[in-house]
């Protein structure tokens, strides 16, 4: 199954060139207990290398299972690497700040099982090798045999056809020897085994069979094996899944950059500027592009592709026809003359609009079409519901928006509301949920509580550590508002900064529990004007507003969640949630106020001006651009990257 045919490798360092391999030529069989002896520097490792792909032959042909790896592409190597072989190394190759069960399901990380498969089978293969009562414990904390054990679980995890062993046994002790051996002898008996050692006495004493390697070659071969060349065989088999194998194709040190917090770290960022092509990111990050698949759902729930009412084509803003850069001025230039570039103007020509009614429609109409390819739709209003702390002894306190924020000039930049984008001023700290539950309810644990369950029913996210902000403390009212409000007045009046006394803050889930707010619709704040037929503004109007949040919709804390270790990219950040009911009610309340049925029922006339719309040329809030007009996604260029 396994064929090295002439093969030659040679390393060439700044003048000289170091023959490793010198026509090397051995067939293994497809179950077998193979030992390489020679001395140091005979080229033995490198022969193991070549084997397992990991390094690559100058001259000659491997063949695996009776298929030339001569056109082997980068994504063959991976996919022989990851599912074929396992390796064990002499120094074991164990990450030191990582559990013998993380170093061992690190190696499944990739390969599309589930977390839940991932530990499983990373406990079933401690088990098999005999540490089932060290599975939690660190490298430090094992003997070397025990390290070596973890080394060889970790190898057998994929189920590998081949495993090649480099010195398993040379940092180790005789009895300890033994035990790995006989690990290895019993490995052996499914699956090929090779094994690199200087030591003879233990390659007669365990392996069936012993190639001799001396100055690259073989100098003997005490079992060889000719191989028969079936034709059906030839390039009968397939690959099996392509995965990739980053354990051994990379160096190890970067393996860190594959685990949950590296990963999360760069989808974070990816998410974070708003590129659903996160994998292409990754790829570039990591040099690899083979393990999308798992990441894949988690990416888009995090960070789905939206469609936006409008928006502008960035990419040939910049660069297109008309663009900045391309074409400053056609005009030809005078030496006493100075070009003007276009900026402003320009922009008004790449800003495009979506008619999301129809396409609402569309997706509607031809849902069965389109549900083989989404996991879910989610329509999105523009809602900010209204929130107060229903305790008025200081005045007002409106937490959603934030006043307090909004007051000092701050509202929501370059916070993770950037994309989504508020039209609103103030800082929102009252996020919806989505209205599909099972999207996201299994990434968390309730670990007070429940989720809600009616439209006045909130939940609290926590972060992955089990702690919240403070500025989901403030908004709990659990932490002094009125010394945040005096930070930002000391901040905007250049005075010294008073720090807040209850800065090691711990609170108790009863307390986040037993809060409740006030929620008034937008629409309760205008009242009617009879004298010019218009309607006024009353929310600066403390009196009314006090009485209209007193009898406002109570909400209350239901729930504290927190994101389980298993969750790699979490749909939701941490914060305050609301469900995604409430915003359809406030929807179909606003319906019954008289202000919007007026609206509605005279759409040209503005109920606030009791003038025609047209008549008026003052920009309304949601017709100036924002930050997220300016970001699209170039598909072509994406695809590029996937390529
Ligand atoms: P062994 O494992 O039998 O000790 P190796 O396969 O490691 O031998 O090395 C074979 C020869 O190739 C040695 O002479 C070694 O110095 C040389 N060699 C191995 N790796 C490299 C490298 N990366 N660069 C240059 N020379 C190398
Ligand atoms: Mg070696």
């Amino acid at each position: 199954m396994l064929e090295l045919k002439n093969i030659t490798k040679s390393y060439r360092t700044k003048d000289f060139v170091q023959n490793a391999l010198n026509k090397v030529s051995i067939s293994f069989r497809e179950n077998e207990f193979a030992s390489i002896l020679g001395a140091s520097g005979s080229g033995k490792t490198t022969m193991l290398n070549v084997i397992g792909g990991l390094d690559q032959y100058d001259d000659g042909d491997l063949i695996i299972e009776g298929i030339s790896t001569k056109e082997y592409k980068s994504s063959d190597w991976d996919a022989y690497r990851n599912r074929r072989v396992g390796f064990v190394f002499q120094s074991y190759n164990l990450i030191p700040h990582q559990t013998a069960l993380s170093n061992v399901e690190l190696a499944l990380t990739l390969s599309g099982v589930s977390p839940k498969e991932r530990k499983e089978r990373a406990i079933a293969a401690l088990d098999e090798v005999g540490l089932i009562d060290h599975i939690h414990k660190l490298p430090t904390q094992l003997s070397g045999g025990q390290m070596q054990r973890v080394a060889i679980a970790r190898a057998l995890i994929n189920d590998p056809e081949i495993v090649l062993a480099d010195e398993p046994t040379g940092a180790l002790d005789s009895s300890t020897s033994d035990q790995v051996m006989n690990l290895l002898e019993e490995i052996a008996k499914d699956r090929l085994v090779i094994m690199v050692t200087h030591n003879s006495e233990l390659a007669k004493t365990y392996t069936n069979r012993i190639i001799e390697l001396k100055d690259g070659e073989v100098i003997g071969d005490s079992n060889p094996h000719t191989v028969v060349l079936k034709d059906d065989l030839v390039g009968a088999k397939k690959q099996k899944n392509q995965k990739m194998s980053f354990l051994t194709a990379l160096s190890l040190s970067v393996s860190n950059l594959l685990t949950k917090k590296g990963r999360t770290f760069i989808t974070a960022i990816a998410g974070s500027i708003g590129i659903i092509g996160v994998a292409a990111i990754l790829a570039l990050a990591s040099g690899i592009n083979l393990y999308i698949a798992e990441i894949e759902q988690d990416t888009m729930s995090a960070y789905p592709i939206t469609v936006d009412s409008s928006g502008i084509d960035i990419t040939s803003f910049l660069t297109g026809e008309d663009g900045l850069i391309e074409s400053p001025n056609n005009k030809e230039v005078k030496d006493n003359e100075i070009p003007v570039i276009n900026t402003v103007t320009s922009l008004f020509s790449f800003q495009s609009k979506n008619d999301l009614k129809s396409f609402k429609k569309y997706i509607e109409k031809d849902r069965s079409k389109i549900d083989p390819y989404v996991k879910n739709i989610q329509y999105q209003y523009g809602i900010t519901p209204q929130i107060y702390l229903p305790d008025q002894s200081l005045g007002i306190s409106q937490v959603n928006p934030d006043t307090i924020y909004s007051k000092y000039g701050f509202s929501n930049v370059g916070g993770a509301d950037i994309i989504s984008g508020a039209g609103d001023f103030g800082m929102k700290n009252f996020s919806e949920l989505p209205g599909d539950v099972s999207l996201f309810e299994n990434q968390y644990d309730v670990v007070a509580g429940r989720w809600p369950s009616s439209k006045d029913e909130l939940v609290v996210v926590l972060m992955g550590s089990g702690s919240l902000t403070d500025t989901t403390a403030y908004t709990l009212g659990l932490k002094d508002r009125k010394i945040l409000e005096n930070m930002f007045e000391n901040l905007v009046n250049d005075e010294n900064f008073e720090e807040d006394d209850s800065k090691d803050l711990i609170l108790d889930y009863d307390k986040v529990l037993d809060v409740k707010y006030k929620l008034i619709n937008p629409a309760q704040k205008y009242t009617y004007d009879k004298s010019y037929d218009i309607w006024v503004d009353k929310s600066q109007d403390s009196k009314f507003m006090r009485e209209t949040i007193n009898n406002g919709l109570d909400l209350e804390i239901v729930g504290i969640v927190k994101v389980n270790p298993d969750t790699d990219t979490p749909m939701l950040n941490s914060g305050i949630y609301y469900p995604s009911d409430l915003a359809t009610y406030l929807i179909s309340e606003a319906k019954t106020y008289d202000i919007v049925k007026q609206q509605i029922d005279n759409p040209e006339i503005n109920v606030f001006t009791g003038k025609r719309f047209d008549e008026e040329v003052e920009l309304a809030p949601e017709d100036m651009f924002s930050l997220e007009d300016f970001i699209s996604i170039d598909q072509s260029k994406i695809q590029q990257s996937f390529n």
